[in-house]
C-alpha cells in the first residue's frame, strides 16, 4: 500500500512543507505528537530530504567558548543562575579565550560562539560592555572566523557595539514563547525585551539565533507558538534541546524529558524552515544521538569544546570534553559513517554573506519606505 493511501493525514501535511506552504498549528502539534515508528520515519526522511535539497550531506562545525559562568539572572532551569552555591564558577581571562579560540579554529570549525552568563563583570553598568567588545574584536582578529555572541539580554547601543566589532550572530533564547512558563524559567526578565532584543540585532544587521527547550512543562501547541515566533523574527538559525537538570537548582528535581521531544521538534523545524541552520547539540547528550539529531535534520553540530582547558558546556558542564569527543576528530567518524562530512570554511562564509546581504537589502528597501 502507498505511503500515501496508508497515513493520508501525515501525508497531506509533509505534502505541503515540500510545497513551502505554511502548516497550521494543528499540524504542527500532529507532527510533533507522532508515536508511531513508521510515520515518525516519514516526517524525518522528509526533513532530511529537505535538507539534501538546501545543504547536500554538508554540515557546519561550532566551536564553543562558555567563557564566564558568572550570571547576575536566576533561571529556575540553569546551573549557573546567581544563588546556586553549587555552581561551577569561572571567569576565562582574555588569553584564556583567545587561547581556546585559537585551538578551535585550527581544528576546522566554522564559526567561534563566545557565551556568559550576564556577568556583572562585563555588564557593569547599562550599555557598557568594553571589555566583552575588546575580547570580541580579539577573537574575530585572531581566529578570522565568524562569530556568534551569547552574552544575554544586551542594549542597541551594545548591539551595535557588536556590528562595529565584527560579530556575525546574536544569539539569546527565550526558551519559552509562553509568557507565563518564561516568568517560571527565568524570573524577574523581560520577555518582551528579550525578544525585541533580537529584533533589534537584525535590524543592524546581525544573524540571530532562537532557542527552545523540551521538557520544562511546555505544550505541544506551546512549541507550536514558538515554532510561530520563529517565523514571525526570521531567523536565520533556530535550536531546540532537552532540558537536564542541574544540581542546586529548583528544577533539579525535574526528570530530563525523552529526546523524542527534541528530535521531532528539530525535523519539524525542518519542515518548517527548511534552509535554516539547525543544530544537533553535543551540550545534551555528548556524542551519543548525534546521529539521531543528525538524522531529524539538523545540519550544524554545535558545543565543540576543546580538551582540557577547565571550559564547561551549559547543560552537560563536562560530559565528553576533556576525553576530546566534542571535538572535529570526534565526530568526523560518525560524520563518515553517515554520507555526511565537515562543509568547507567558504561554503559557510558564503552563506553568511548571502544572509548579511539579504538583510542589508531588507534594511535598505525599509529606511526607502520610510
Ligand atoms: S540561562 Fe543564561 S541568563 Fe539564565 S541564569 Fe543561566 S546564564 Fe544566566
Amino acid at each position: 500500500m502507498a505511503e500515501r493511501d496508508r497515513y493520508p493525514k501525515l501525508e497531506e501535511i509533509l505534502e505541503k512543507s515540500l510545497q513551502r506552504k505554511p502548516l497550521s498549528a494543528s499540524e504542527i502539534t500532529y507532527l510533533l505528537g507522532l508515536t508511531e515508528g513508521n510515520k515518525i520515519s516519514r516526517v524525518f526522511q522528509t526533513a532530511q530530504y529537505l535538507r539534501a535539497k538546501h545543504f547536500g550531506n554538508k554540515v557546519f562545525l561550532y566551536g564553543f567558548v562558555y567563557f564566564s559562568t558568572y550570571c547576575r539572572n536566576n533561571c529556575t532551569f540553569c546551573a549557573s543562575r546567581a544563588s546556586n552555591k553549587l555552581a561551577l564558577r569561572y571567569r576565562k581571562s582574555q588569553s584564556e579565550v583567545l587561547e581556546a579560540a585559537s585551538l578551535l579554529a585550527e581544528s576546522g570549525v566554522h564559526l567561534i560562539d563566545l557565551t556568559m552568563g550576564e556577568d556583572p563583570f562585563y555588564c557593569r553598568s547599562e550599555g557598557e560592555h568594553d571589555s566583552l567588545l575588546t575580547l570580541i574584536y580579539k577573537v574575530k582578529t585572531e581566529t578570522g572566523l565568524p562569530l556568534m555572541v551569547s552574552p544575554g539580554v544586551v542594549t542597541k547601543d551594545v548591539l551595535a557595539e557588536f556590528v562595529r566589532a565584527g560579530v556575525d550572530w546574536y544569539a539569546c533564547y527565550q526558551e519559552t514563547h509562553n509568557r507565563q512558563l518564561f516568568a517560571y524559567l527565568r524570573p524577574e526578565q523581560n520577555f518582551d525585551t528579550r525578544l525585541s532584543g533580537k529584533i533589534l540585532a537584525k535590524q543592524l544587521g546581525i544573524l540571530i539565533e532562537e532557542g527552545i527547550l523540551t521538557g520544562v512543562g511546555e505544550s505541544l501547541s506551546d512549541i507550536a507558538l514558538s515554532m510561530e515566533v520563529i517565523r514571525a523574527l526570521g531567523v536565520q538559525q533556530a535550536r531546540v534541546m532537552s532540558f537536564v537538570p542541574q544540581i542546586g537548582t529548583p528544577m533539579c528535581d525535574r526528570k530530563s524529558p525523552s529526546r523524542l521531544r527534541e528530535l521531532m521538534t528539530i525535523a519539524v523545524l525542518r519542515l518548517l524552515f527548511p534552509d535554516r541552520l539547525i543544530p544537533a547539540s553535543l551540550d545534551v547528550d555528548g556524542l551519543d544521538l548525534l546521529q539521531e539529531r543528525l538524522e531529524a535534520g539538523a545540519n550544524v553540530i554545535t558545543s565543540l569544546i576543546p580538551p582540557r582547558l577547565g571550559l564547561s558546556g551549559v547543560s552537560q558542564p563536562s560530559l565528553g570534553i576533556d576525553e576530546g569527543s566534542r571535538t572535529v576528530p570526534g565526530v568526523a567518524p560518525l560524520l563518515n559513517e553517515m554520507g555526511m562530512e565537515a562543509a568547507a570554511p567558504q561554503d559557510y562564509s558564503l552563506w553568511i554573506y548571502a544572509e548579511k546581504s539579504a538583510l542589508a537589502r531588507r534594511s535598505a528597501n525599509y529606511e526607502v519606505a520610510a
